[in-house]
């Protein structure tokens, strides 16, 4: 049997995404590149997160967006070089142990220290929920994460900025579940991203889905240039020959991020803070870069697309692989809190009453 302190076994990653609609290049830097260079080091394992998607989407429409929108997602993941022979990739609400062990996780933690996660008030924000009407389950969020991260006993986690707080949690649950009922999940450990948060195109806060203001992956040439073309930079530059500011700049934040000229980009920021260069061959220069970046990636997204139930096929078996492991999982932790000895002992009298009464 696997324990949290057996040195043999394989690392493990857990991280995933609210399936709400397709990826973009925030979720790239801030997690993607990450997964991707590591999957040949830890097994890696992929949650689609549909239950979390339920914290402030709930209708029926919003649910039955679910399958379109994983398979969606999947081939972002497969276009960005995920290898579906490497990578576990699973559907969230078809392995019912989560609900079980989140139910049990709920009383590692206080309501007072969920309360007060700044990322929830935010999450509400965006979804336009005020104090009075945050339902539980949102206030529960970092807990299903954390049954989401224990489950499979992952020991890391690539995730933005937005959501190192959760696996601050995760840990701490971790600690207080193993100090009362024994050694059963790894603390993981949180891996940020080389942009831990990158700006939307409107500059008013980072890239998100559902903030209207985001690069996907899937956008082809047109809509990329179109978008960079529209994209906040400096305000105060009315005429090219302004002294610009490249900081809280999303074009300059996207220069960083993604053109590998790193030469080009330096003498870009000095000739822009002189008041040299015209926001028009800035972005231009911006959207070639991107081009080298996402030509690959279409590429990649079309073949895979082209196989028709080749991504259905992949969750499918992820979710198999998952279930599996959270079986073993949540065996040892009902042992381990004894949690299951009641109901035994009731069998074992049902039981032994039967067998007396046919005898
Ligand atoms: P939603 O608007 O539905 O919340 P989202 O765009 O914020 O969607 P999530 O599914 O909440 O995306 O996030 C998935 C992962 O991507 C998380 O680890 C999150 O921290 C990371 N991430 C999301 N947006 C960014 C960003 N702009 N920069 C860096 N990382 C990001
Ligand atoms: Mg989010």
């Amino acid at each position: 049997m696997t324990s949290a302190t057996d040195s043999s076994e394989t690392k493990r990653i857990l991280t995933g995404d609210r399936p709400t609609g397709r990826l973009h290049l925030g979720h790239w830097v801030g997690s993607l590149q990450n997964r991707v260079r590591l999957q040949d080091e830890y097994e890696t394992i992929l949650i689609i997160a549909d239950l979390h998607m339920l914290t402030t989407k709930q209708t029926k429409a919003d649910i039955e967006a679910v399958a379109d929108n994983a398979r969606g997602m999947v081939l972002d993941y497969l276009a960005v070089g995920i290898d579906p022979e490497k990578t576990t990739i699973y559907l969230q609400s078809a392995v019912p142990e989560i609900y079980e062990l989140n139910t049990l996780l709920c009383n590692m933690v206080t309501v007072n220290r969920l309360a007060r996660l700044p990322s929830l008030k935010e999450m509400a924000k965006n979804a336009q929920i005020d104090e009075e009407s945050m339902p539980f389950g949102l206030l529960g969020y970092p807990v299903l994460q954390a049954a989401d991260i224990l489950l499979p006993r992952a020991h890391l986690v690539p995730v933005g900025r937005d959501n190192l707080a959760h696996v601050e949690i995760t840990r701490e649950i971790a600690r207080r579940f193993n100090r009362l009922y024994g050694e059963v999940f790894p603390e993981p450990e949180p891996l940020l991203g080389e942009v831990p948060a990158l700006m939307g195109t409107d500059g008013q806060g980072k890239m998100s889905k559902s903030a209207n203001n985001a690069i996907m992956l899937c956008d082809d040439q047109a809509t990329v240039a179109k978008k960079i073309k529209r994209a906040y930079t400096d305000p105060n530059r009315v005429s090219a020959d302004v002294p610009g500011n490249v900081e809280n700049n999303p074009v300059f934040q996207y220069h960083d991020a993604f053109n590998s000229d790193r030469d080009a980009v330096a003498e870009l920021k000095e000739r822009y803070r002189q008041g040299r260069v015209g926001d028009v061959e800035v972005k231009q220069l911006l959207i070639d870069a991107l081009e080298l970046l996402m030509a690959p990636m279409r590429q990649r997204m079309s073949e895979y697309a082209a196989d028709k139930g080749l991504v259905d096929e992949i969750i499918w078996n992820g979710t198999e692989r998952v279930r599996q492991l959270a079986r073993e999982t949540m065996r040892e932790v009902r042992s381990a809190m004894g949690i299951n000895r009641a109901a035994t002992r009731l069998r074992r009298t049902v039981e032994k009453r039967q067998k007396k009464k046919s005898s």
